[in-house]
Parts: C-alpha cells; sequence; structure tokens
C-alpha cells in the first residue's frame, strides 16, 4: 500500500483531460507490449504496438481536444514513438517470416496427405484387379423368388449421385438414391498449427488476479477517515505477466473525500510513482464508510474511465459498516 503524501496543488482526478489519460494509457500499452516481447509473445507484443502506433500517429490528431495536451506529454510520448517503431517494424518481419514458414509446412502437409491417398486409392484398385475372379454359378431365372427379382424398369429410376444436381429428368422418376461408397478425403488438421494458449484473442478479457488481503489492508489504512464517516480511495495497479494482471499496488494518493465522494488530488504523483515502479493501472478501490457496498451512478462514470483504457479495470467497494 502505497500512501501518496506530495501536498503540491493540482488538478484533480476528475478534471484530468480525457487525452492525457489517453496519452497516459498509451504508455501502458507499451509497458505491457514489452511484457508479452520479453515472455516471447510476439502476436501479443505486436499487436499491442500496432494499437499504440496507429493511436498516437493517426487517431489522436483528430481529437477535437488534441490541442490542448501540454507541450510536455506530446514530447514524452514522440519519444516512446520513436522507440516503438524500429521494435514493430522487426516484430512484422519476424512474424511475417513465421506464418509464411507455418504456411509453407501447412501446404507441405496437404501435398503428402493426398499424395497418401492417391497411393492407398491405387493400391486398392491393383488389389482388386489382382484378386482371382470368383466363379459364380450362372444363375437361372426360375430359381429366384419373385421378389428378387428385378424390374427393369427399375434400373431407369436408379439415381446415381453424380446425376443427382444437373439431371432433373432423372430425379422426376423419384427413383432410389444409391450411396456413394467412395471414402470421403479426411479433413486435414495441422496440430502445429494450434495457437498458443497465452496468444491475444479479439474479445477476450484476461484474468485480474487481487490478492485476498488487498481489501482489509485497504480498511486498515481507511479507519480513520472510516470514523469520521468520509470516503477514501485508492488506485490499483500492478503488472502484466503470462497474459493475466496481478494487483502488486495500491496507490493513496493526495485526496479530498466527503461521506460519499472522493477527489483524488496531484495526479502527476500517481503518474510518476507509476513511471517508476513500471505499474499498469487496474482499477480503483474507495470506501462507503456509511453505505453499503454498491457501484453508485457516479462511480460508475469513473470506472467508465478506467475500462476505456483497460477493458479488463476492475472496482472494489469496500463497506465496513455493512461488512460488504
Ligand atoms: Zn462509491
Amino acid at each position: 500500500m502505497i500512501v501518496l503524501k506530495a501536498a503540491k496543488r493540482g488538478a484533480s482526478y476528475k478534471a484530468l483531460a480525457q487525452e492525457v489519460q489517453y496519452y497516459r494509457s498509451g504508455l501502458e500499452m507499451v509497458r505491457m507490449a514489452n511484457v508479452y516481447m520479453q515472455e516471447g509473445n510476439i502476436d501479443a507484443a505486436y499487436i499491442l504496438y500496432i494499437r499504440f502506433i496507429t493511436l498516437f500517429v493517426e487517431k489522436i490528431l483528430t481529437h477535437p481536444e488534441y490541442k490542448t495536451v501540454s507541450a510536455d506529454v506530446k514530447m514524452q510520448n514522440k519519444k516512446k514513438l520513436k522507440e516503438v517503431l524500429p521494435i514493430a517494424e522487426k516484430l512484422k518481419l519476424k512474424l511475417k517470416e513465421t506464418y509464411t514458414k507455418e504456411y509453407q509446412q501447412f501446404l507441405e502437409a496437404k501435398r503428402l496427405e493426398k499424395e497418401q491417398e492417391e497411393k492407398r486409392l491405387r493400391e486398392e484398385r491393383d488389389r482388386a484387379k489382382a484378386a482371382p475372379p470368383v466363379n459364380l454359378p450362372e444363375p437361372s431365372a426360375p430359381s429366384l423368388p419373385p421378389s428378387m427379382l428385378v424390374d427393369p424398369g427399375m434400373l431407369d429410376r436408379v439415381l446415381y449421385p453424380n446425376d443427382f444436381p444437373t439431371d432433373p429428368n432423372r430425379s422426376s422418376g423419384g427413383g432410389l438414391l444409391l450411396p456413394d461408397t467412395k471414402p470421403f478425403p479426411k479433413p486435414a488438421f495441422d496440430r502445429t498449427l494450434k495457437p498458443s494458449p497465452t496468444s491475444v484473442q479479439a474479445g477476450s478479457l484476461r484474468s485480474v488476479i487481487v490478492p485476498t488481503n488487498t481489501m482489509a489492508k485497504f480498511l486498515a489504512l481507511a479507519s480513520h477517515n472510516t470514523t469520521s464517516n468520509v470516503e477514501t480511495c485508492g488506485i490499483l495497479a500492478g503488472r502484466l505477466a503470462q497474459n493475466r494482471l496481478l494487483i502488486t499496488h495500491v496507490i493513496v494518493p493526495k485526496q479530498r473525500g466527503t461521506s460519499d465522494s472522493c477527489t483524488t488530488m496531484n495526479e502527476e504523483d500517481i503518474f510518476n510513482y507509476q513511471d517508476q515502479h513500471n505499474l499498469i493501472t487496474l482499477g480503483w478501490i474507495h470506501t462507503h464508510p456509511s453505505q453499503t457496498a454498491f457501484l453508485s451512478s457516479v462511480d460508475l462514470h469513473t470506472h467508465c474511465s478506467y475500462q476505456m483504457m483497460l477493458e479488463e479495470a476492475i472496482a472494489i467497494v469496500c463497506s465496513p459498516k455493512y461488512q460488504e
């Protein structure tokens, strides 16, 4: 639990411009990409680097409030872009190489399979030819029971599978459909092409790991405020590891609270602390000193801004009074 006590005057968290938040989450994006890169998950790393580049080379320029972002923040971002562009370029080549190789392997596997199937069919045919002819006794028509006699007219009404869709005249006869005895080729399935379990899939959320003592520790820290019926809030921060988001820190910034609100101050300090310790913002936590634990409409709005930056962002509400 980190308590930031610096008391310099600053903008409140809620008043912070959305663009600055974008810029900061951009840096966190790169932080996550770096982790994927270190773990050898280059697909995921590449996706995040490209997302970062697209966001800050193209999209941000069209934002109506782009001009209000300080030159300082923009500079920092430009520096990051310069770092990321060559990395992404290298990754792209590497991925292209990998995928090309995999595709070649896939084609080769398919070719082998076809070859084997053809060989098998050839052998089957050869075996059938080589087999000695079976001397069946000449069937004498009168000895067959009447039910086994084939009505010569029926032969015309036998429908062969190949005729079926193209010969409407035959199908109008309502004839028999002979089953196709040709074996179907087995569908090709290359197990080496299975995606790795840590690959990032569109729309899938990563797990967020919350240490079980997080709430108890936070409540202990907040107890003074709680007895005065004042809310306490903190930022949940942590790191990415093996495609899971681990909460490792609760950052408690300088703040001002009432019985049903809490405003963080000195945003810069939170940001600097996270930057120094390589921490990603994973959500937030706050107390309801005299109410039950629920997300108020204000809380939902606050949470929306967290989720815009990170889909998996979580909100924790602690109600000491109702022990929720
Ligand atoms: Zn609340």
